[in-house]
């Protein structure tokens, strides 16, 4: 008799819409001065970490950890977690360290905030650095979950005191990249705005090169600014997946009436159009002349390009605001998302396509949530694409269907410069359409009989 292989359910992830929870948390403590991220965990979770996001942003990464063994996961790794505080203290002399837990500590049930309570008492007598702790399982919550939860931990943790009025604004941008968080301070100059970006890692991750090796690199959010976050005159958060939930900017309009408004990630022709006008309205100027010119140029490449890529048809897939984001450009550009993708879940999101493309499209998209590209292939697959939108998780997908990709987002380890590329405002929507107006003329060249010099 022939045995065969039993039919199984796969497990593990490939390709992942879904990283790591702490992964996403040390990105935004990297985004504070002084500050250095430290994982409650082993050092192969930190190790992994350092791999992702230097491969992206292709800057030092350093990511402390408590080093668990298996005797930790026994006992409990509240020695360790003392021990590496100390270590990092002595080593990078912080202001700041963020703590997040991983898998193994979350597993184990290590009570951090008990740790950190005996820690503070018993090493009073120190200069002790700010610490901030987010719990971060990976197996109930994406890197999306663990950059927003310790968004949230550095305004509630350091932002306790109500400051007086300081003019400013919070922008609460989500993950987007170096360039965008610089993109985001041109835009408040242009409004006369100084504005608290939290977290800003442009800098700390896209500075520039230094003679000797900086322990922390230069940049961030400071102290300071977090701290004062209180007297800001608004609070503006991007990101479509945090209406209803407890975030930065709920929690500082809950203690300190500062009004948060909640809008789309600004890529795109009409999310953008929403942040121009909440940033008129709260400073009751006109849009700026510079930013209209930006808009201006915006429409008319849309007038001189649309017929390039018409009707095409394309699958997005990644972290939830970015795909909603990039959703929206591509069905205002005339290009159909026939499949739209994220590996986060817990509802909302399929609503929050309909009404993102809502006007824009003859047909909704088939939206998938909670997914890999396992479940992502099956479907594309059939569907054939013309385009795929996202991470650079999907080169292969894209190699095997023939179809072109718009790398986006995070991460992109397949070319260079992930972490420059503008996706936010007009600017960073024309720079999109350029490229994808681009990839369809090279496409054509490439598989045309005659060869064309001109388009
Ligand atoms: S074990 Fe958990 S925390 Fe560690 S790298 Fe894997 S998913 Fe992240």
């Amino acid at each position: 008799m022939i045995a065969t292989a039993p039919k199984t359910n796969y497990v593990s992830t490939t390709n992942a819409c879904k990283l790591c929870t702490p992964l996403g948390a040390t990105l935004a403590f990297k985004g504070v001065a002084g500050g250095v991220p430290f994982l409650h965990g082993s050092q192969g979770c930190a190790t992994y970490m350092r791999r992702y996001i230097i491969s992206h942003f292709r800057e030092p990464m350093d990511i402390a950890s408590s080093a668990l063994g298996e005797k930790n996961a026994i006992y409990g790794g509240g020695p360790n977690l003392k021990k590496g505080l100390i270590n990092v203290m002595r080593k990078y002399a912080p202001e700041v360290i963020g703590v997040a837990t991983t898998c193994l500590t979350e597993t184990i049930g290590d009570d951090v905030h008990m740790i950190l309570h005996e820690f503070r008492q018993e090493f009073g007598d120190l200069p002790l650095p700010a610490v901030v702790q987010v719990s971060t399982p990976s197996f109930s919550g994406t890197h999306m979950d663990g950059f927003h939860g310790a968004v949230l931990s550095l305004a509630e943790q350091l932002c306790v005191d109500q400051v007086e009025p300081t003019g400013r604004v919070n922008v609460m941008s989500g993950f987007v990249s170096a360039e965008d968080l610089r993109h985001m301070r041109e835009i408040g100059r242009a409004f006369d705005l100084e504005l608290t970006l939290l977290p800003d890692y442009s800098d700390t991750l896209d500075g520039p090169t230094y003679d000797e090796y900086q322990p922390i690199a230069a940049g961030g959010t400071t102290l300071e600014e977090i701290r004062s976050m209180s007297g800001a005159r608004a609070s503006l958060e991007f990101g479509t997946s945090l209406v209803g939930r407890k975030t930065a900017g709920a929690s500082l309009e809950k203690r300190f009436g500062v009004v948060n408004h909640q809008l789309p990630m600004p890529i795109g022709l009409r999310a953008t159009d929403a942040l121009m006008e909440t940033l008129s309205e709260l400073t009751g100027q006109p849009i700026p002349e510079a930013i209209a010119a930006e808009r201006g140029r915006l429409l008319d490449a849309l007038v001189d390009g649309h017929k390039y890529i018409a009707g095409q048809r394309a699958v997005v897939y990644g972290d939830e605001d970015m795909v909603l984001g990039m959703t929206s450009l591509l069905a205002e550009i005339g290009i159909r998302p026939v499949l739209v993708a994220t590996g986060a879940g817990g509802g909302g999101f399929a609503e929050a396509v309909h009404e993102t493309c809502a006007g824009l499209l003859p047909e909704m998209p088939e939206v998938m949530e909670k997914v890999d590209f396992h479940d992502i292939a099956a479907r594309a697959g059939e569907l054939k694409p013309d385009l795929l939108v996202g991470n650079s998780k999907g080169y292969r997908y894209a190699r095997d269907w023939n179809a072109d990709l718009l790398r986006v987002g995070f991460p992109i380890h397949d070319r260079f410069g992930g972490q420059r590329l503008l996706h936010l405002g007009y600017r960073g929507a024309l720079g999109l359409f350029d490229s994808l107006v681009n990839l369809a003329i090279e496409r054509k060249q490439n598989t045309s009989d005659i060869g064309y010099g001109y388009i």
